[in-house]
C-alpha cells in the first residue's frame, strides 16, 4: 500500500518532468530523492520542494597528496609508452614485436588504473 505522502511526492516530480525540467543522477542531501535540474540550470529537490546547491566532491575533500602520486607515476608510464611505441616502430624482429606489445598494453592498464585511483 502506497501512503499519500509518496502519492504526492511522485506527482510533484511528474510536473516537474513535464515542466521542462529533466532527472539527474545526483541526489539530494537531505533526503536522498533524486534531484531534477530545471530548465534556468538550477538544480531541485522536488521532495523538499527546494533549491539545492551540490558542492563537487572533490573541492570538498580534495586527495591532492594521492593524486600527486599519481600525476608522476603517470608521467613515468606515458614516458615509457612513448619509448616502447618508438621501439615497436623500430622493430623487425617478430618475437621482439611480441614481447614489446605485450610490455605495452601492460603499460597501458597500469596506466588506466593510475588514472582511475585519482578520479575516486
Ligand atoms: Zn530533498
Amino acid at each position: 500500500m502506497r501512503r499519500k505522502q509518496d502519492d504526492i511526492h511522485i506527482k510533484r516530480m511528474a510536473d516537474l518532468l513535464r515542466q521542462g525540467a529533466t532527472l539527474t543522477d545526483l541526489s539530494c542531501p537531505v533526503c536522498a530523492s533524486p534531484l531534477f535540474r530545471l530548465q534556468d540550470g538550477t538544480l531541485w529537490c522536488g521532495k523538499d520542494e527546494k533549491k539545492v546547491i551540490i558542492v563537487k566532491e572533490g573541492e570538498e575533500t580534495p586527495q591532492t597528496s594521492t593524486n600527486s602520486v599519481m600525476d608522476k607515476l603517470e608521467a613515468t608510464l606515458m614516458a615509457k609508452v612513448q619509448d616502447l611505441q618508438g621501439k615497436i616502430e623500430r622493430t623487425n624482429n617478430v618475437e621482439e614485436l611480441g614481447k614489446l606489445t605485450t610490455a605495452l598494453s601492460e603499460l597501458l592498464s597500469s596506466l588506466e588504473k593510475a588514472r582511475r585511483m585519482k578520479k575516486s
